[in-house]
């Protein structure tokens, strides 16, 4: 991967966050979860909190962190030792996730995208060869992917998708274009959704540097500023027929990566939303106005309650999840509920925090505004909120009503 010179400032300001607890859930985690909590917090601090501020005032990726989070196995930490990954449980993951979007939903993303749209379909999906070619590099940060579902012209319903894979006997021939995608204008693969000549949608690596493939990069975004996204464009392309991901095929495959990674943002908002809630506590207890700290007027306390009881309530239902997932028993439905759930309440909570600090919560002094836009694009992706209230009421009712 090239990595190109950044100039990026480093804030002196200490982060000093520690997570919220009302309901004592820490006593629900095993020694090795909260180890691994400690760590990554710890990395966050060090590493991410000091730039992360302007990296996205600058709208620039933090290239270089790609290797950090390898080394400290950010990337598919639930893929087994032999191909690159920690083996570590679900809960674990959620945990790793909740830790990366407290400082930023954008470099969650990176490892939302690396980890369960890249990593996992390969793990699932994948030959032994293409396990052992990508799976070790990806988990270290040698490689960086990402993933090619939604089309310009299909975002809430992929089934509509329109890039197409055709079988020219020796190779197949990539045609059409995917929009949105995080990571793409960086990344070294890309595993890409398409539909073959019966209209089965198949999953295939499409390696950079292919003829016929560009990942121009989509500018201007208010949200995850960060966070690199861009369009994949397939002119013609030759891919290996090795390079079709032989495991699983239909919609139901890019589905179950869904899953996956909508599993572990509904721990990401939370830590975003934990984040705000502090900023807000710490904020309103230094400053005073009237001759008091504004903590103590009725109305700054019963946004800090409602908050709180906004929190500990999505930190029961994702712990939940997590027990569920490593029964092998959570359902689309369940991860559509916390996914939809955590992340309107860690907007919710950011649009409270920021009223709080009055002036102060527009600026990049504090981390507020730069997640309450990066949940704009939080409650967009992965199935927008409006979206998973269908998959629910369908859950509910039995009956679909997306068309
Ligand atoms: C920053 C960012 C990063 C992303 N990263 C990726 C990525 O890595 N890979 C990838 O494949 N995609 C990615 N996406 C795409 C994302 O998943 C889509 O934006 C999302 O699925 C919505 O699709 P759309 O934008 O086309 O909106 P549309 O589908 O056009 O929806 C627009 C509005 O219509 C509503 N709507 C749609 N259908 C219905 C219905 N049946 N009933 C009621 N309301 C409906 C939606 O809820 C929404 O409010 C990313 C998006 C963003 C913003």
């Amino acid at each position: 991967m090239e990595q190109e010179q950044l100039n990026i400032k480093r804030s002196s300001k200490v982060d000093d966050y520690q997570s919220p607890d009302f309901y004592q859930i820490d006593d629900l985690l095993t020694e090795e979860q909260l180890q691994v909590r400690q760590a990554v917090r710890d990395y966050m601090k060090q590493e991410v909190s000091p730039i992360i501020e302007d990296c996205a005032q600058q709208a620039l990726f933090p290239s270089h962190l790609i290797q950090g989070f390898g080394e400290m196995g950010l990337f598919g930490p639930t893929i087994p030792e032999e191909y690159g990954g920690n083996g570590f449980d679900d809960t674990t993951y959620g945990i790793m996730m909740q830790e990366i979007e407290r400082v930023d939903s954008g470099m969650r993303s990176m490892a939302s995208v690396q980890g369960s749209l890249v990593m996992y379909p390969i793990y699932k999906f994948g030959s032994k060869e293409q396990k052992r070619k990508y799976l070790p590099k990806l988990a270290s940060g040698e490689m960086l992917g990402c993933f090619g579902l939604t089309e310009p012209d299909h975002g809430s319903n992929p089934s509509g998708m329109r890039t197409s894979i055709t079988d020219e006997g020796d190779h197949y021939l990539l045609n059409g274009a995917k929009m949105w995608i995080t990571n793409s204008p960086m990344a070294d693969i890309a595993v890409v959704w398409a539909k073959n000549e019966e209209g089965r949608v198949k999953g295939v690596i499409v390696e950079k540097g292919m003829e016929g493939f560009s990942a121009p990069e989509i500018h201007n975004k208010w949200s995850l500023r960060a966070s690199i996204t861009g369009e994949l464009v397939f002119d013609n392309v030759k891919v290996p027929k090795e390079n079709l991901l032989p495991g699983k095929d239909g919609l139901g495959a890019p589905l179950m990566c869904l899953d996956s990674a909508r599993y572990g943002i509904a721990w990401g908002a939370l830590g975003a939303a934990m984040d705000c809630y502090e900023t807000a506590r710490k904020y309103t207890l230094e400053r005073e106005q009237f001759g008091k700290p504004i903590a103590g007027f009725q109305l700054q306390q019963k946004k800090l309650a409602e908050m709180l009881t906004a929190i500990t309530q999505a930190q029961l239902l994702v712990w939940r999840l997590g027990q569920l997932k490593e029964q092998g028993k959570a359902s689309s439905a369940q991860i559509s509920m916390a996914k939809r759930n955590n992340v309107a309440m860690a907007l919710e909570v950011a649009r409270t925090a920021r009223q709080m600090l009055g002036g102060m919560g527009i600026t990049g002094e504090y981390p507020i505004m730069r997640h309450m836009m990066n949940l704009e694009s939080v409650v967009t992706y992965e199935g927008t909120h409006d979206i998973h209230l269908l998959i629910l009421g369908n859950e509910i009712t039995g009956i679909p009503a997306f068309s």
